[in-house]
């Protein structure tokens, strides 16, 4: 069990909810981490345009750096994207479910929250949603896509009909982008008022080194600019965030590999319980015997996320090790006495 243990990290155990990447950063790539320290100016601020970082992400996505903004995590860009369209008077509409922190900021920033109710197992009715988006007249929209906790992932043209029936900016959260087919990105040209934002640490693994990126058109970057906090990312962050993205390719077959598992999950055939196939890194398990299936998690070891009431549970894609003891639990849980 030993190799599971992660030393540095404030909780023990196997870590499957955060959505992290299992792996540690290659031995490679921490090498030349290493060195880089050498060359940075510890005295001085850091390069606030941030060039050689997003310069790095631009040749990721195909979007001149221009276009991008680097931040201390995805979750800065949010807030900073709720502090900028909304405050008192005005609404977020998102989904329910979604990812937490946006009841977070547009509380701190005394918002209003409207969420379209989506069923955490079946596919989101676009249609309906844009109905219930023109009825309710948001001053922004903003929703995870894969959506963070269901994994449910919407196609280009479902997100461009949606932003052309908006008549307030489109946000779309693409932190699990890496992990299912197609972007936001490519409607940037097309959509003036899409924002996307797009986070290192799920795939890239860098979820302690707090990068994230915020990109839309040409127009909206240069009005959003000047009013984001300067140097959100300090030196070290921004010369790693560079170092991994010089080498996204050594990303790709973990990424396949949390992938095929994810999948092999969605294929299990359980009686007790529920899995929702997913676009993320994750997978979301429905049962009516929640309480004992997350009791059986923790006597095995394994931290997973739970929603306080509801009757699922949250489990990252861990290295398959980590996984055959997710699987493991869930057979022996289903055969149990009902
Ligand atoms: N968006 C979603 C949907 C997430 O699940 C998370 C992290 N759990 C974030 C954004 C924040 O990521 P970051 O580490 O870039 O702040």
């Amino acid at each position: 069990m030993s190799q599971f243990v992660y030393e540095t990290h404030s909780q023990s155990g196997i870590l499957l909810n955060a959505n992290e990447n299992p792996w540690n950063l290659p031995d490679s790539i921490r090498q030349e981490i290493k060195d880089a320290l050498d060359t940075i100016a510890f005295n001085r601020y850091p390069d606030d345009s941030y060039q050689e970082l997003c310069e790095a992400y631009s040749q990721i996505v195909n979007i001149p750096a221009s276009q991008i903004l680097a931040g201390n995590g995805s979750d800065q860009h949010l807030g900073f994207l709720i502090g900028t369209f909304l405050g008192k008077g005005k609404n977020l509409l998102t989904l329910s479910l979604d990812f937490g922190m946006y009841d977070y900021y547009a509380s701190s920033y005394d918002a209003g929250i409207i969420k379209y109710p989506v069923d955490p197992f079946s596919k989101m009715d676009v249609d309906d949603f844009i109905h219930f988006m023109q009825d309710q007249d948001p001053d922004m929209v903003l929703f995870s896509n894969p959506n963070n906790p269901t994994g449910n992932f919407l196609g280009l043209t479902e997100i461009q009909r949606i932003c052309d029936a908006a008549s307030c900016p489109v946000v779309v959260d693409e932190a699990y982008i890496e992990f299912a087919q197609g972007s936001a990105l490519s409607l940037l040209d097309r959509c003036d008022h899409l924002y996307v934002t797009r986070t290192l640490s799920k795939a890239y693994g860098l979820a302690g080194v707090r990068i994230g990126f915020l990109l839309s058109s040409q127009a909206n970057m240069d009005a959003l600019r000047p009013s984001h906090v300067p140097y959100a990312v300090n030196s070290i962050s921004a010369k790693i965030g560079a170092i991994v993205l010089k080498h996204a390719d050594l990303f790709d077959e973990q990424i396949e590999n949390i992938k095929k598992e994810r999948d092999r999950f969605a294929m299990l055939s359980l009686q007790r319980c529920r899995i929702k196939p997913s676009q993320a890194n994750f997978i979301l398990i429905q049962t009516p015997a929640i309480q004992a299936l997350t009791q059986a998690f923790k006597e095995n070891g394994l931290t997973i996320r739970e929603y306080k009431g509801k009757d699922y549970c949250r489990v990252t894609i861990g290295t398959p090790e980590e996984n055959q003891i997710v699987k493991d639990v869930l057979i022996s849980f289903d055969k149990e006495e009902q």
